[in-house]
């Protein structure tokens, strides 16, 4: 029998149909446009509903490896990869499992985006924060699957990012080929900037946002793409000076920011991630940090939460 082909479109039959590839939308704003530079939004949130923008392309290819298995992955209580995984599930009619950081108590009742999850047929499992800083360990891992009655599933690690996720990601810089030199994007795992970096064309360059604190991304993505091709792909940076503080940090600037970008391009603004890399593009901008003449790309990696 021959091989599905690759891809999301191998996802068609199933009825998600991704809008691919996502548009790219010059944007008109003088805090770029005075410093000769040109800003397009790359809008991936607007991929699909429900599972938007990176966590569709990362899901994706595990979607098809599963291969009707149970899906089983790990994130905090406000975590946008579980609820991905979790709507796919109930677009596929697949079994999904979301082991939660903390201890059930503390989880009750749900908050609204775990009460989305359960009810998108999610079953949740949760674990104290020690177990779950573990879960990659082997032992830790056989133990929670077993105790989650889960030792068939098909594991997909904490934010989505295997090394089929990062390959996934590469389609993202293939559609950016030939359309700007500098592609902004916030991070988390680093997994979408490890696969973007790789798809783009020699001469471009990805810049990443990371939106936690701490300067550990560095090695993450180097190890990511490590594991997705084998070595280092393509040019890519990181700029750790706008996370505010941290995970879910904002400030009543961040917060200022945010409505004020909602209100000049009518962009719904998501702001655990997006808002932090388009705080940071107009930072680097203002700083003369892009040659006049460059154009940015920005990844609208996602959107607020309905
Ligand atoms: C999950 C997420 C990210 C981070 O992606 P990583 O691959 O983990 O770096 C960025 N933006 C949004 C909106 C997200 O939901």
């Amino acid at each position: 029998m021959p091989d599905a082909p690759d891809g999301p479109e191998a996802l068609d039959p199933t009825g998600l149909r991704p809008g691919l590839p996502s548009p790219l939308c010059p944007v008109a704003d003088g805090r770029f446009a005075r410093h000769g530079v040109r800003l397009l939004l790359k809008r991936d949130d607007l991929i699909h509903p429900e599972l938007i923008g990176n966590k569709w392309r990362k899901l994706a290819p595990n979607l098809r490896a599963a291969a009707g298995r149970t899906l089983l992955t790990f994130g905090g209580a406000y975590s946008n990869h579980l609820r991905a995984t979790a709507a796919a599930g109930r677009l596929l009619g697949l079994p999904t499992i979301g082991v939660v950081r903390g201890d059930e108590l503390a989880h009750r009742p749900l908050n609204p985006s775990l009460a989305r999850c359960a009810a998108d047929g999610m079953r949740l499992h949760f674990i104290d924060r020690s177990t779950y800083r573990r879960k990659t360990e082997p032992r830790t891992l056989a133990a929670i699957l077993c105790a989650a009655d889960a030792r068939d599933a098909y594991v997909v690690p904490e934010g989505g990012s295997n090394a089929l996720a990062v390959r996934g990601c590469q389609e993202l810089g293939a559609e950016l080929r030939g359309h700007a030199d500098v592609v902004a994007l916030a991070c988390g795992t680093g997994g979408t900037l490890a696969g973007l970096a790789a798809g783009l064309a020699p001469g471009q360059r990805a810049l990443g946002v990371p939106v936690l604190k701490g300067g550990f991304l560095d090695a993450e993505v180097r190890a990511l793409q490590d594991s997705a091709f084998g070595g280092r792909r393509g040019t890519w940076s990181l700029d750790d000076r706008f996370h505010f503080g941290g995970y879910a940090r904002a400030t009543p600037e961040l917060d200022l920011f945010a409505e004020d970008f909602e209100q000049r391009h009518g962009l719904p603004v998501e702001r655990l991630y997006v808002a932090k890399m388009l705080y940071g593009l107009v930072a680097l901008a203002e700083e003369g940090a892009f040659a006049p003449g460059t154009t940015v790309a920005a990844v609208i990696t996602g959107a607020p939460l309905a």
